[in-house]
């Protein structure tokens, strides 16, 4: 099974088979805060990472060390870290690698809770973020300098909907010593960015990932394909020892374990420090929905296209943001990176503006009225009245939120009841 590069296999069965002291098939939920030391040499042996193994619930455990193999696995990657939300897998993604002092470049296109970290958050910590346009892929080496640490983007962003160019912002930092951090939350299983150049990816594992929408949880993942080692100036933190953990050369430190600098650093030191751990039952939880992400993905994009057709053909309908039906470049990356298919993330412009917007919404039987995506069950917002409303109408306009926009998320219900009810709510 280990062989298998499938995800729909992997989803299953990578990073664990039984238990070894039940033989229980389902991943047992290890809710404890503690593990008992065989031995004072044993304990010596996991603090000075000799020995890899689980101590204390806020830096791992076995429960969520299955979630982390398995996603690792799905993704291509070497090794991943469980965290408590997808914002605690951005953050740690980023200050893992990134100090005061420094910068990083991301696209302008990003989670308005991402935008808050990096323009707020990140601002007050010194570590300073530069916006540019993901439409000209340049735009990254134009804002770069011998400072900056990191790329940042989301494959699938809304409420634009335009798929980042992957290769062509990794292959920027490749060579400048500077790691491409893909926010994978939207596409997973239908994108696979290291595929694609990208050298970290993160997940809210809140959205598709759990799929059912009862867990908040986070994954950052380390495809162990950055030559960390080879750019000692420009990624400081992995190459010097580090005070915090007895002088620690990260790259060194991890030869006999593997490529995983990167990761290791971010669990033994910002997460035992800041302490943003998945609980056993949330990693549980989460691993309930991986396991049929594959084929729940699957659906959740055949019923968007049906959607976005049956949309785009409304007399009420203004338009819909779709990259299936997006034309020129977005139209060629979507198909280059998103494997022919196009996500279950839609946006439509009603023609009655905002007063036809928030109409629509209440009018909705079957589509939940909530602030989240990738759940199972389609979801539906008008965001020029919720998520968007501190904003200006210019700085709406900006991020692609005009006044009858609504967001939908497609779920996995039957066709002819999504366009129902879309139907009954647009009339
Ligand atoms: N990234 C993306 C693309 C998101 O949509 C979200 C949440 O909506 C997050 C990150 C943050 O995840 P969480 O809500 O799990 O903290």
């Amino acid at each position: 099974m280990s062989t298998s590069k499938n995800p729909e296999t992997l989803g299953l069965h990578a990073g664990y088979r039984a238990d070894p002291a039940t033989g229980a098939v389902a991943v047992p939920i290890h809710q404890t805060t503690s593990y008992q030391f065989r031995d004072t040499a044993h304990a010596a042996a996991l603090f000075s990472l000799q020995e890899l193994g689980p101590i204390y619930t806020r830096i791992g455990g076995p429960t969520a060390d299955v979630l982390e193999q398995r996603i690792a696995a799905m993704e291509g990657g070497a090794a991943a870290l469980a965290v408590s939300s997808g914002q605690a897998a951005s953050a740690f993604a980023v200050q893992n690698i990134a100090h005061a002092g420094d910068n990083i470049v991301t696209s302008t296109d990003l989670y308005g809770g991402t935008w808050n970290l990096f323009a707020n958050t990140f601002k007050d910590m010194g570590i300073e973020v530069r916006f540019v346009d993901p439409a000209d892929p340049q735009a990254f080496a134009r804002a770069t300098d011998d400072k900056t640490r990191a790329y940042y983007a989301e494959t699938l962003p809304n409420p634009k909907l335009r798929v980042f160019p992957i290769k062509e912002v990794a292959d920027i930092g490749r060579p400048l010593g500077i790691p491409l951090i893909m926010d994978n939350t939207a596409a997973p299983v239908i994108c696979r960015p290291f595929e694609h150049g990208a050298a970290v990816v993160v997940y809210s594992t809140t959205k598709y990932l759990g799929g059912h929408g009862t867990s908040i949880g986070g994954m950052i993942v380390d495809g162990g394909n950055f030559d960390w080692e080879a750019h000692k100036a420009r990624q400081p933190y992995l190459n010097q020892p580090d005070p915090s953990y007895h002088g620690a050369v990260w790259t060194e430190a991890v030869k006999p374990i593997g490529p995983v600098a990167y990761i290791i650093k971010a669990r033994t030191t910002l997460l035992r420090d800041l302490g943003s751990a998945m609980s056993p039952f949330n990693a549980f939880l989460t691993i309930q929905g991986v396991e049929t992400v594959a084929l729940r993905m699957e659906r959740h994009c055949e019923n968007a296209v049906k959607v976005a057709d049956f949309l785009s053909k409304h007399p009420a309908v203004e338009s819909v943001i779709f990259p299936g039906l997006m034309t020129g470049e977005a139209k060629a990356r979507a198909d280059r990176y998103l494997g022919g298919k196009y996500g279950a993330l839609m946006g439509m412009v009603l023609k009655g503006g905002a007063d036809a917007g928030k109409a629509f919404i209440d009018k909705l039987q079957m589509f939940y009225h909530v602030a989240n995506i990738g759940d199972a069950r389609s979801l539906a917002i008008h965001p020029a009245t919720t998520t968007h409303s501190q904003l200006s109408a210019e700085e709406q306009e900006a991020t692609g939120v005009s006044p009858g926009y609504v967001r939908l998320s497609i779920g996995i219900e039957h066709i002819d009841d999504i366009i129902a009810d879309l139907s009954q709510a647009l009339s």
